[in-house]
């Protein structure tokens, strides 16, 4: 096993890689900002080492510094987390360079994921299904890319090679709208990724996000884990996750996540990941892969009893998978309502100290989070502060005790969403399953 791993990240996904690390016996570093000082996971740490000032770009996205705390600190291996440096591919080769153990894929792996065109590419040919495209970036001739749109059919998506977080995309409805779509796409990619190469999509009017959980161990192994639908969003922010997701049936998870699979073993895929599909009309269109542990983990740890962090650390000491597909058996349903710091209604962040705080608990119910009572929330970062999971032999079950576990949760002296995940758990919509992307907007829109 890794003698030593650096937590090159912060708050509640920093404190559940160090109880994954303690389980296994490996001891921990957590690198830090000045911020951070008192963060639960750098408390319960072996070793404690600050890396630079609040602004995450001195301290949790300075790739010298964090390489160098694993140096003095004699680690043998840096976990990323999500977020922050997870899926720079810069960082992964910096940290193998540097002759340390990166926890999660190579940064070649992380590369082609990265460029939207490349990774679909790759999944094309690996038999993963995509959305309908250009199939290639667009090239500068006008009437080649009327024809690529034509045969597409509109509406269709201008998006950019090197996009993330939801930015440098437009939906285009017909074709006079074509040429300054591509235009402006390519400026604004160019601008914010460095990259202005884009390329064209269907775009689907009213998918749902259904994402299928993989881990491979970049030695010829590989299984998935089933899915997890992410569709309760709001500006591409996922807010409510589940698994399995509702009217997915065990042929259809099999199928589509027997492709994902194999895609895993064709691109000798290595770590844990995540495969991103929209979902309409009974149909999978793959639209990205997350080359990363993804915060929406614990509904699949819920449903398969899968420690997916474990697994990580496993793979990254070279170990082989232990599990095999055939023992990858769901049972009963989870729903993961992320807890934020901000107003409920405006989302503006809230952050502040903490005056008092009570863990919610009971059967099937699980917190992830670093906040105590007495405990700042700083202003510098996200604004997740914990998630709230829940486990049901039904769904409705789960959702039951979602419902009382929220009113249990106390969070005061800063304002949370949790009015918010409430009404949505209230929901009828929700209740019956399988609401679009675009679900929770349209409801927030009415209730203003
Ligand atoms: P990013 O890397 O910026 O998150 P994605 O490719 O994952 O970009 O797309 C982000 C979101 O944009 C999707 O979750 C979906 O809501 C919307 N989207 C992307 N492609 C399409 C498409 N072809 N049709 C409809 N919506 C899309």
């Amino acid at each position: 096993m890794l003698d030593k791993v650096l937590i090159a990240n912060r708050g509640e996904i920093a404190l559940r890689i160090l109880r994954a690390c303690k389980e296994l016996g490996i001891k921990t570093v957590a690198a830090h900002s000045t911020a951070d000082r008192n963060l639960k996971h750098v408390l319960l740490a072996d070793e404690s080492i600050c890396i630079g000032n609040a602004p995450a770009s001195e301290s949790y996205l300075n790739i010298p510094r964090i390489i160098a705390a694993a140096e003095v600190t004699n680690a043998i291996a840096i976990h990323p987390g999500y977020g922050f440096l997870s899926e720079n591919a810069d960082f992964a080769e910096a940290v193998e360079k540097s002759g340390f153990v990166f926890i999660g894929p190579t940064a070649d792996t992380i590369n082609m994921m990265g460029d939207k065109v490349a990774a679909i590419a790759a999944m094309r040919k690996a038999g993963v299904p995509c959305v309908p495209g250009s199939d290639g970036p667009l090239g500068d001739d006008m009437e080649k890319n009327r024809a690529i749109a034509k045969r597409i059919g509109y509406p269709m998506i201008v998006k950019a090679a090197g996009g993330g977080g939801g930015r440098g995309m437009r939906v285009v409805r017909s074709e006079d709208e074509l040429e300054n779509a591509i235009s402006a796409t390519k400026q604004e990619a160019g601008a914010a990724f460095n990259n202005d190469v884009v390329y064209m999509e269907k775009f689907l009017e009213n998918p749902r996000h259904v994402e299928i959980q993989v881990l491979a161990d970049g030695q010829g192994n590989a299984i998935h884990l089933g899915e997890r639908d992410c569709s309760m969003q709001r500006r591409h922010q996922k807010v409510v996750e589940e698994a399995p997701a509702p009217g997915i049936s065990q042929q259809m998870r099999d199928k589509i996540g027997e492709r994902c699979r194999r895609a895993c073993i064709e691109i000798n895929y290595r770590g844990a990941g995540t495969f991103e599909f929209l979902y309409e009309n009974g149909e999978f269109y793959f639209i990205e892969m997350n080359t990363r542990i993804q915060v929406e983990h614990p509904v699949t740890e819920m449903v398969t009893g899968v420690d997916l962090i474990k697994e990580q650390l496993r793979i990254a000491a070279g170990q082989p998978l232990s599990i095999e597909q055939e023992q990858i058996r769901l049972r009963g349903h989870a729903i993961e309502c992320r807890i934020n710091a901000e107003d409920p209604d405006t989302f503006i962040p809230s952050p502040g100290k903490i005056e008092m705080f009570h863990a919610p608990g009971g059967l099937g119910v699980r917190w992830e989070s670093h906040i105590y009572s007495g405990y700042t929330v700083p202003p510098y970062y996200d604004s997740m502060i914990g998630k709230l999971i829940t486990f049901g032999e039904s769904r409705d079950e789960a959702i039951a005790r979602m419902r009382h576990a929220l009113k249990e949760l106390v969070v005061d002296g800063i304002k949370t969403n949790i009015p918010l995940q409430l009404r949505i758990m209230d929901d009828e919509n929700f209740f019956n399953g399988g609401t679009n992307i675009h679900y929770l907007e349209k409801k927030l829109e009415k209730e203003k």
